[in-house]
């Protein structure tokens, strides 16, 4: 049966990469996928649960780099939100299974998110001594312009709070764009789709690569279903495009995966078999 996916910390060659679960949906699945019909699933029944439902797991990253610690996405936060006829979703874990890996807060001198989805920025700001301060008070914290602009000023329950991320993070975002170099090693690929400024990152060391690829992938049934695209996808079909102009580089030797929502296991590896992509988790 699916579960969330666990702590767990991968290895690039002098990079650690660590995944920080926050919490989770249950989600029905032919909501989350409009193009799949009921009995798309008939192929897919090891992803769903026994009440025919998808797991998905919600959380961020800390990659630490010989001279860096970095922040990638912070969860959906301390709420539980119930989406009307999708399912609830719900976090809370995500500081404590920070606080897990040995690093402070303050330590932290970056923070990248890859899309400004609740699920993404839920962490951004907590509450101390009555006042709402950056979670990560010492790190520039990085996102797209156009993803900025996409959200800002609004209040679709989709995307990032007014009070609890817009506001702490208005005048500190720094704006960044595909080919830049965030760190040595780590590099900002464009893959819009999901949000208009959605990205991944490619995060290198000593040879070996880890594509970060956050919302371009929702579900491990998408390498065999290539219609299926996500109700939460702004542009589904630039999102298709987005992620098949992926899966070449993605199934590249010495080159690991992460999906930030697959339930189980969100590290693994892609191969083409006969035409078909095919994921492996890590086991
Ligand atoms: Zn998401």
């Amino acid at each position: 049966m699916p579960q969330t996916a666990p702590l767990r910390t991968v290895h690039v060659g002098s990079f650690s990469i660590t995944y920080l679960p926050d919490g989770g949906g249950v989600v029905v699945p032919t909501a989350l996928f409009p193009a799949s019909a009921e009995g798309g699933w008939d192929r897919h029944q090891e992803l769903l649960d026994q009440d025919g439902k998808l797991i998905t797991t919600i959380g961020g990253f800390l990659i630490q780099t010989p001279e860096r610690k970095i922040i990638v996405d912070t969860g959906i936060g301390p709420v539980s939100i119930d989406f009307p006829g999708f399912g609830p979703f719900s976090g809370g874990r995500f500081l404590d299974s920070f606080t897990q890996t040995g690093v402070d807060r303050q330590e932290i001198d970056t923070v990248i998110f890859t899309h400004l989805h609740l699920d993404h920025v839920g962490w951004t700001s907590i509450e101390e001594d009555g006042q709402r301060v950056l979670t990560f008070p010492n790190a520039k914290h990085l996102a797209t312009q156009i993803e900025w602009e996409t959200w800002a000023g609004g209040d679709n329950p989709a995307g990032p709070h007014p009070d609890t991320v817009q506001k702490p993070l208005d005048g500190q975002l720094i704006f960044i764009q595909d080919g830049d170099e965030i760190a040595p090693g780590i590099t900002v690929l464009q893959t819009p789709g999901h949000t208009p400024g959605h990205i991944s990152l490619k995060i290198e060391s000593e040879g070996q690569i880890l594509y970060l690829v956050a919302d371009v992938i929702h579900n491990v049934a998408q390498f065999e279903e290539m219609d299926w695209f996500v109700a939460f996808d702004m542009d589904p079909e630039v999102a298709r495009q987005s992620r098949e102009g992926l899966y070449e580089a993605l199934s590249q030797p010495n080159t690991l995966v992460a999906c930030n929502h697959f339930a189980d296991e969100i590290f693994g590896r892609l191969t083409n078999e006969d035409g078909r992509w095919v994921w492996h988790p890590l086991t």
